[in-house]
Order: C-alpha cells, then sequence, then structure tokens
C-alpha cells in the first residue's frame, strides 16, 4: 500500500485521546508482522492503549528513531463537510481527522516498510508509536520508561509531527496542574470563624499573575518565539455556592509553558513555595485540616536542539529542500525522548493550522515529500553503519 492508501486505512479508526487505540496498533502490528518484523506493545496502565515500538536492522546499534502519536483529537461539536473518520481526497488535499496530525506521518513511515526490510540496513530504524499525545504526551512518558530497560536506543529522533516538512528544533515545556485548596465554613456575618478557600485561591492566582509579569520584566526574552518568555496562565476556577456562606473550598487549574532554558521546575517550586510558605500557615492557625494540594495534570520538557547536532546534520542530509523553522508553540514528545538520550527535530508533512480543525487536511504534495524524505532516510541507513558517518 502506498502512502495515501494507509492514510485512509489510520483515519478509519477512531483513535481519539482517552480511547482505545487498539484496533490501529492491530493493524500496524499486523503490517509489521507480514514484513517478518517483530514489535513490542508497551500498554497503558489498564491496558485499553499500547504505544508500539519495532526495531528494523541490527539492533546492536543506535541509529534512526521515527516517531509520531495514534492518537487525535475530538470532532465534537466541529463542522465538518465530509465523514472525519473516512479520508477523502481531492486533487490536492487528503482530508479526515489525524490526516495531518498526525497520521499522515506515519502512513508515509508505514509505506517505507518494504524498502527498510529488502535494504539490509547497516543504521537500524526504529519506530515509536503512541498513545494520548493531545493530553499531555501520556503513552509516550511509559514509552520512555520503558526504553531505559530496551538496550541500545535509537541515537537520533525525528518527531513527525506537522511542520509543513520544515527542521524544528525548538518548543516549550509545559505542565499544568490542578490546585485545591480546602478551607472552613462558617457563616458569612462571622468571617474570622473561617478559612475562606476562594480568597486563598485568589491570593495564589494573583501571584501566579505575579509571575507571569516577571517573565516579561526580567528580560528572559527569546525573541524567536511568537510568545518570547516563559508564560504561566490560570485557565479555570470553581469555588464557593452562595454568598452568606464562607467557602471551604475552591480549586483551579493553570499551567506554564517554559522557555526550554528556564528549568519548568524551578518556576514550578516558586508557585508552591508560596502556597506552602506564606498561606497555608495563616489557614492553619485558624484550621488545622486546611490545605493546599498540587495535582500534576501533565508534563512534557521543551526541545532545544543544536542546528550544529548530528540529528540536524542528517534530517538534512535526508530532507535536502528543508528550511530551519523558527521554534513552535505546540509541545511534542521529542522532549521527553531527549531525556534519555535521544536528539531529537521535529519534521512532518502538513502544517498545525490545519491540525485540530474541522476539515483537517495534508496536502498531497507534503505527502509526497515526506515520503521521499523516508526513501532518501532509508537509502542512507543502507549506506552506513554509524551515524556520524550518515551525517556526514
Ligand atoms: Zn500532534
Amino acid at each position: 500500500m502506498n502512502s495515501s492508501e494507509l492514510l485512509s486505512r489510520l483515519v478509519a479508526f477512531d483513535t481519539t485521546s482517552r480511547r482505545s487505540n487498539l484496533e490501529l496498533i492491530d493493524f500496524v502490528r499486523n503490517l509489521l508482522d507480514d514484513h517478518g518484523i517483530p514489535s513490542r506493545l508497551v500498554p497503558s496502565v489498564d491496558g485499553t492503549r499500547a504505544n508500539l515500538y519495532a526495531t528494523i536492522g541490527p539492533a546492536d546499534h543506535g541509529g534512526v528513531m521515527l516517531s509520531g502519536h495514534t492518537d487525535v483529537v475530538p470532532t465534537l461539536g466541529q463542522d465538518w463537510h465530509s465523514d472525519p473518520w473516512s479520508l477523502k481526497t481531492d486533487d490536492t488535499r487528503h482530508y479526515g481527522r489525524g490526516s495531518c496530525d498526525m497520521k499522515g506521518f506515519i502512513a508515509s513511515v508505514l509505506a517505507a516498510l518494504p524498502a527498510m526490510t529488502a535494504a539490509s540496513l547497516g543504521l537500524p530504524i526504529h519506530l515509536a508509536f503512541s498513545y494520548d499525545e493531545e493530553i499531555g504526551c501520556v503513552g509516550a512518558r511509559r514509552l520512555v520508561e520503558a526504553m531505559r530497560d530496551f538496550g541500545v536506543r535509537p541515537r537520533i529522533g525525528l518527531i513527525g509531527e506537522p511542520t509543513g516538512m520544515n527542521l524544528v528544533l525548538g518548543h516549550k515545556g509545559k505542565r499544568a496542574y490542578r490546585v485545591t485548596i480546602s478551607g472552613l465554613s462558617c457563616h458569612s456575618a462571622y468571617i474570622t470563624s473561617g478559612v475562606n478557600a476562594v480568597e486563598y485561591a485568589a491570593e495564589l492566582i494573583a501571584f501566579i499573575r505575579a509571575m507571569n509579569r516577571r517573565m516579561v520584566e526580567q528580560n528572559q526574552l527569546d525573541e524567536n518565539y511568537s510568545v518570547p518568555h516563559s508564560t504561566f496562565h490560570v485557565g479555570h476556577i470553581e469555588g464557593g455556592t452562595a454568598l452568606n456562606i464562607v467557602p471551604n473550598a475552591c480549586h483551579f487549574e493553570f499551567e506554564i509553558r517554559n522557555l526550554p532554558r528556564q528549568a519548568l521546575e524551578t518556576l514550578a517550586h516558586e508557585v508552591r513555595h508560596f502556597a506552602d510558605r506564606r498561606l497555608l500557615p495563616e489557614m492553619r492557625e485558624r484550621h488545622p485540616q486546611s490545605d493546599i494540594r498540587f495535582d500534576e495534570l501533565s508534563d512534557y520538557p521543551g526541545l532545544h536542539t543544536d542546528p550544529a547536532s548530528l540529528v540536524a546534520d542528517f534530517a538534512r542530509q535526508v530532507n535536502p529542500a528543508a528550511q530551519f523553522a523558527d521554534p513552535v508553540s505546540f509541545g511534542t514528545e521529542a522532549g521527553l525522548f531527549n531525556e534519555i538520550g535521544i536528539d531529537c527535530l521535529v519534521c512532518g508533512p502538513g502544517s498545525i493550522d490545519q491540525a485540530h480543525k474541522p476539515d483537517e487536511f495534508v496536502a498531497r504534495g507534503q505527502l509526497e515529500r515526506c515520503d521521499r524524505m523516508i526513501e532518501s532516510l532509508v537509502a542512507q541507513c543502507r549506506r552506513f553503519d554509524d551515524i556520524e558517518a550518515a551525517s556526514a
């Protein structure tokens, strides 16, 4: 099957995040089996979803990893002009949910399986397909943990998120929290007997907002980003029942998006420190059971790859028409793979402008460009048995 036929098969699986992706994974697994390629699964805790990992070529070498997520964002409430789960192709575009983000890339990779197995590869090609990327890189996190025990790891990785086939070397990291504030209720005429959870939430939110202002003022700017500083943002809050009751509960959600050179941990620590040292003692003086709890909702590191790195050289070799693009605002799994020593960059067909939207599409020309990149990557992996030489 060529890449557009494969894309049509992949789009037909409704792999909306949090739903099972096992039917798609089975399909890919059978395809790999047909080519005599063994694969392994790294399942989710409840077993309803899985990451798939496979190696083609010598397993005792580093080589190149091609990585993509199998999940897609929901179509609920979107006004589509065709069935999102049935690929529709016209003269220039393939329409369907996930066509650009990012089943197009996976289709291109799978279309090259015959070439990969026919070539006797000196450098291995590793396939890493994850689940639940769109809700915070959930699957890749488990995959990366499992890969610590896989023996030889890929040396470099290409993450096929839509970049218009350009080479993206950087993006911000992100961590999201749900904060639950527990105080003490009482009649609002006697507020000194209670602990007002909504007001303590407001103080904490004001601190978070001040942190955001500080990022701008500290001149920690990177003008390559469209928002050139790390950001703090509160997106949801709930608390209180009636004006004449001091509220005992409030919760809100906030996120931090950091420039890769600012440590996410340090930024998050400042917020927790303020809650623990400034707010909590005061709350507990009045009511010892008061609490401020932080639950992490999602977390992925930023990416900052050197343009002079091996992976950048290699990507230029196999995709010579590509430009180096500015860092992107969206996150990817690249930073997670980076943490276990796999140098990554982001390059894939389609534009992020079409991702997550109704009538999502990938241009046919983009998919063809990706096919050509994978073809030349296979050729490069046939010629060399060492990534240094292949990137030179
Ligand atoms: Zn994506």
